[in-house]
């Protein structure tokens, strides 16, 4: 008997262009979260790890990637998905459960109703997030207590930390962005944000490609953060204008020199006396050009005493 036929069609040069482009897209993404992790010592053997999903494109490629390396990944760890229904008019509860039944990942949905309290307490006109995070944040530290989880995983990337750091510049006047881990505020847990290296147009991307159900966030009816739209506004302009301006901005950030800002908490200014051992990586603030340029190659350093 002769086999069945099958149809097997052959790709376009567009369709085999588009998979090539979709597979280094994963491979990018992945590539910069494992880094990420392995940078941050996020994740440890025998890790119960709480994926905070909201049903927004960040939380579900946070998710998808975690999942995609934990399969190949050195080390045992649990993932669970927790979402926070907090009872938004319109929010679509059979989203999350059905997308996550269908995908095997064990999820948690927690019911608070935080949308009455917030109305209830915020006058009308003002802005709610501030309290809706607090809130939230309270609640998701205690779902992780309950649950057993030991790190808590969120979908923060590359451009909100970068829109972090400049908003508590020009508004708070602090030299302070948004940390890949940290402990939370009430001490007891450790949040990490794999996604820190990745940038927001990939995941823009990988959500489109796959086709992840997007619940809209615009149900609160909360007026968009202006302040942290301008910024966005601001790094995009920038990154068209002065293309790498804004990846040496993010590099800048795991780069720091305590010795040449002014914090004296974070170096000792007062007790600073000269050495008489030369630094040729210190002070070159008096140099007509302080930063080589691609075009004009390293610039020599010169020791003092040749001069
Ligand atoms: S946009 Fe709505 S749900 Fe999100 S933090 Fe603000 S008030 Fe809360």
């Amino acid at each position: 008997m002769n086999a069945p036929e099958t149809a097997v069609r052959t790709l376009t040069r567009g369709e085999q262009k588009q998979a090539y482009e979709n597979n280094k897209l994963f491979k990018r993404l992945a590539r910069q979260v494992g880094q990420a992790i392995a940078d941050y010592n996020m994740i440890e053997a025998g890790d119960k790890v709480m994926v905070c999903v909201s049903g927004g494109k960040d939380s579900y490629a946070l998710l998808d990637i975690l999942l995609r390396l934990r399969e190949r990944a050195p080390i045992d760890f649990d993932i669970i998905a927790v979402n926070l229904d907090q009872k938004q008019p319109g929010f679509p509860a059979h989203v999350l459960p059905e997308y996550l039944t269908a995908r095997g990942v064990p999820f948690h949905v927690e019911n608070q109703d935080t949308y009455s309290i917030v109305k209830r307490l915020v006058p009308e006109g003002k802005t709610t997030c501030s309290l809706c995070s607090r809130l939230r944040r309270g609640i998701l530290y205690r779902v992780a207590g309950e649950l057993g989880a030991t790190k808590i995983a969120l979908g923060h990337h590359r451009d909100d930390i970068l829109q972090t750091v400049l908003l508590n510049m020009f508004y708070g006047g602090k030299l302070k962005g948004m940390p890949p881990k940290l402990q939370s505020d009430d001490g007891k847990h450790i949040v990490i944000r794999p996604l820190a290296y990745v940038k927001e147009n990939d995941l823009e991307k990988y959500a489109q490609l796959r086709e992840f159900p997007i619940i809209p966030c615009n149900l609160c009816g909360s007026q968009p953060n202006l302040k942290r739209a301008e910024m966005k506004t601001l790094l995009q302009e920038w990154d068209k204008r002065f293309p790498g301006r804004v990846d040496n901005m993010f590099s800048a950030l795991a780069d720091v020199v305590p010795s040449h800002l002014m914090d004296h908490r974070l170096f000792p200014f007062a007790g600073l006396r000269a050495t008489g051992v030369a630094d040729p990586h210190g002070d070159i603030a008096f140099d007509d050009e302080p930063c080589a340029t691609p075009d004009s190659g390293t610039v020599p350093i010169v020791p003092f005493d040749a001069l």
